[in-house]
């Protein structure tokens, strides 16, 4: 890797460093030290409400702007944060914004899909496509925006790409001033670049991920990142990763889910959401429960974001409307 390349101009449009902030009701709610648990704020990231996919998007997009491009194409579910995010930093930047996702028009315009709307972006329905097929639907808006005269730049599915996840390198780094005795990192595992990034600066002893469903090998789209990342082999069966939260699919909604984020909004006044960072939580408690984590050690979970998916999940939605109603009239 060399840092005079074209493609390491990084495009800063986030809000360095994001807080770390300590979370001690939720760390006695779940058998922790009331000082044991901290948060890692990459909610608040800056950009088009925040999230995970700012800091892989200034290197994705750096790279774009160096190669000339007027815009971006990316693909994601129809309520991808990472969409979201490329809309704004589109926005941002002042390049067009083409978003491929997966599924038919017209089941809703709620989250995610509202916001990529107000950032200006193109939506193209793939219709019910499997990764492949999504990315050649890509491919070809790009040779359409290619033939109409504009330079369209390819962002990898979830902005996970090597030098995507040079972002969480940083964020792992950050870390690293911010609590220097930092025992666990828990981070939700999407498209990989976040945990592969961490696991640069931190390693594996430090990075626990939670798998949300978003790939069929997390393992090894994880190592394959950390290894590009690094350049030495990372194996696979080093990483820890649990595979446990992922219930009848990615879109779902688990009940240790919804348990996690009700109990971290009622603890914390913070805001989860259902697909990732309500399973890494989920995760988290899980661990402690199972003794690979401990009280007496500095654990952080890193919040990836998400909040307009919350706003975009039926499912979640109607589970909070349910809370609402009073069972004892
Ligand atoms: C995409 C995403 C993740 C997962 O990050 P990856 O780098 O794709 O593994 C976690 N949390 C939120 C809120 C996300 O949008």
């Amino acid at each position: 890797m060399t840092s005079d390349s074209p493609t390491s101009q990084r495009a800063v449009f986030g809000t360095w460093p994001t807080p770390l902030e300590p979370m001690p009701r939720l760390a006695r709610a779940i058998g922790l030290g009331a000082g044991d648990l901290w948060v890692k704020r990459d909610d608040l990231t800056g950009l088009g409400g925040g999230g995970n996919k700012v800091r892989k998007l200034e290197w994705t997009c750096g790279a774009a702007l160096a190669d000339g491009a007027t815009a971006l194409v990316t693909t994601g579910a129809p309520q991808s944060n990472h969409a979201r995010l490329t809309a704004a930093a589109g926005a941002r930047l002042g390049l067009d914004v083409v978003l491929v996702l997966a599924g038919e028009p017209g089941s809703s315009t709620s989250g995610n899909l509202a916001l990529d709307g107000l950032f200006g972006a193109t939506v193209v329905w793939a219709g019910d496509v499997d990764d492949k097929a999504l990315d050649s639907a890509a491919e070809q808006v790009a040779e359409e925006l290619r033939g109409r005269g504009a330079v369209p730049a390819l962002i990898p599915f979830g902005g996970s790409s090597v030098l995507g996840a040079r972002g969480y390198a940083e964020c792992g780094r950050e870390l690293l001033v911010q609590a220097p005795d930092l025992a666990t990192v828990v981070v939700a595992v999407g498209s990989g670049g976040t945990m592969a990034g961490l696991l640069d600066p931190l390693g594996s002893a430090r990075v626990l991920g939670v798998h949300c469903g978003a790939v069929t090998d997390p393992a090894r789209t994880v190592s394959e990142l950390a290894s590009g990342l690094s350049g030495t082999h990372c194996a696979p069966e080093t990483l820890s990763l649990r595979l446990d939260q992922v219930g009848d699919g990615y879109a779902t909604l688990t009940e240790a889910a919804m348990a996690a984020l009700t109990l971290t909004a009622r603890a914390e006044g913070i805001v989860l959401d259902p697909i990732y960072t309500g399973r890494a939580m989920a995760g988290l408690i899980a661990a402690i429960e199972e003794g690979d984590v401990v009280p007496g050690q500095r654990t952080i979970f890193l919040h990836s974001g998400g909040m307009p998916g919350l706003f975009g999940h039926a499912a979640t939605l109607a589970a909070l409307e349910a809370a609402l109603t009073p069972s004892n009239p």
